[in-house]
Parts: structure tokens; sequence; C-alpha cells
């Protein structure tokens, strides 16, 4: 499932497709939403923003329309009235007179009204997104203290979108293996200084994921790495999917266990507990 700095790489990419031009044809395969056709077609796309896994295309006046890709939606940019080859069902066309932008096999789709963000039923409850200029390390350890959150194991607490808003499984366990801190741990358990370090991890690798298309291993390392002709899927990542591989920090061995339902990764000398 992509994370949050995926959504925030298509977001762009739909905004440079798409952002400042009045779409000449816009269709919607949900009978309920079709009646907006006509109204959106009539309007500029302003904005492409993604608030965590959550897409929002703004169009001039009040209209917005959101998506989540959830486990299976997924978005193309073609040539205008190009089309992937792809099994998939084409839920949501924007066409351009260059460019298309299609959303495929996405069920959780709706147009809404700027004022129905704030009160929208997943959006409403989403934390501050990390990607977010706004969102410093210091709100994060603001989070990490907060009651609500502070008793909670760090293993499901970071997959938790109403914490902070964007990270996902590969973050997680990227953030804590930089972190040195195993899942089971709660920030109540943690030092000022570990606290510290784990909130501006989760900035950090976010970021440099978003900067990067998805790596979050150390970069000089990886300028390294592919001089010795590393591929992407070796040199991308600290340990996430990398289980029986050596640690590149101490050599030990990488471990796939599993954390909140979901695989996790992580290295046992540079982790200690997590067994
Ligand atoms: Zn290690």
């Amino acid at each position: 499932m992509p994370e949050g700095p995926e959504i925030r790489q298509c977001a762009d990419r739909i905004k440079r497709a798409i952002g400042g031009i009045q779409p000449h044809q816009v269709s919607f395969a949900f009978e309920h939403l079709k009646h907006y056709e006509p109204i959106l077609e009539k309007k500029t796309v302003t904005q492409v923003k993604s608030r965590g896994k959550a897409l929002l295309i703004f169009f001039d006046d009040d209209l917005i329309i959101y998506s989540h890709n959830q486990l299976y939606g997924k978005w193309y940019i073609k040539r205008a009235q190009n089309f992937p080859k792809t099994n998939r069902t084409l839920r949501l066309a924007i066409h351009t007179e260059k460019k298309s932008a299609l959303l495929y096999s996405a069920s959780d789709i709706e147009v809404l009204k700027k004022h129905e963000l704030k009160t929208h039923p997943f959006l409403r409850n989403l934390g501050p997104d990390i990607l977010d200029k706004e969102t410093t390390y210091r709100l994060v350890l603001k989070r990490l203290k907060d009651k609500r959150f502070s008793g909670r194991q760090l293993g499901s607490l970071l997959l938790d979108q109403h914490f902070v808003a964007g990270l996902g499984n590969y973050l997680r366990c990227e953030v804590l293996f930089v972190t040195g801190l195993n899942p089971k741990l709660k920030p109540k358990q943690l030092s000022e200084q570990q606290l510290e370090a784990l909130a501006k991890q989760i900035i950090f690798l976010t970021k440099q994921s978003y900067e990067t298309k998805g790596i979050t291993n150390d970069l000089g390392r990886v300028v390294l790495l592919k001089e010795k002709g590393y591929t992407r899927s070796q040199y991308r990542h600290h340990v996430f999917a990398r289980n029986n591989r050596p640690c590149y920090a101490c050599a030990g061995k990488v471990t796939k266990s599993v954390h909140a339902s979901r695989p996790f990764f992580f290295c046992e000398s540079c982790q200690p507990g997590c067994i």
C-alpha cells in the first residue's frame, strides 16, 4: 500500500498534468457522482494535495474531488484519451487537451465542498500530515507525550493515522531501526533523548522518502552500494524487506516477524528486545 510520500508524489504528478487547466471531460463511474461531471467541466483545477493517504483535487470556487486508494486504487497519468492496458476498472477520468488523469479500482471517491473537509469522517480524524511544512518535530514530540498516544506500543502507534498522517509499514520499520527501538516499547517508557530522536526521524525519513522516491537508507551509503552494483530493491531500505540479509550498520542478520498484524523487519543487535 502506498504511504504518505508515494501519495504526495502522485499528487505532484496529477498537478503537473492537469493543474491550472479546465478539463474538457470529467467522468465518474459511480452513478451518484455523475451529476457533478458537467459542473466540474466548467471549472479549473486549482490545486492537488495529499492528506496522509487521501488525495484532494481542488477546483475553483468550492468543489474538491476526494479519493482514497485503500489497497487497490491506482492513478495513471497518460497522454489525453490514452488508457493503460489493465484489467482494473476505471472509476474516475479527468481529461484535458493534453493529458488524462485516470483513477482505477478505488471505491472511495467523493465530491466535497471546502467546508466539508473539516467534518469529513476520514479527514477530520487525521493527525498532522508529516509532509506539511507546519508539521515540525516539536509537534510530533508533543504528540508522543500526549496521553492519547504515550501508552501505546510504537509498532501500532506509528501506523495509526490519528497520531500522524502518512506513515505506513515500510516507514514504521525504518524509523524504528534508525532509532534503535523495538516496536513493543511505549513512548512513556522512552528517555527525552529517545523521544526527540524518534520525533526527528519520523519527519526526516518521511521527507527523504518523498524527495528520493522511496529511499530510506542512508544516502551516502546508497551511493557506495550503487557503485558496487546493488539494485534499487537492495539499497532502498535499511531493513524493510531485507530479511535474512546482513544489517548495513552492524552486519548482524535482519529478521522478519509480525507486529500489529503487519510484517515487521528489524536487526536483532541494533534493536534490542525485538524478539
Ligand atoms: Zn544491525
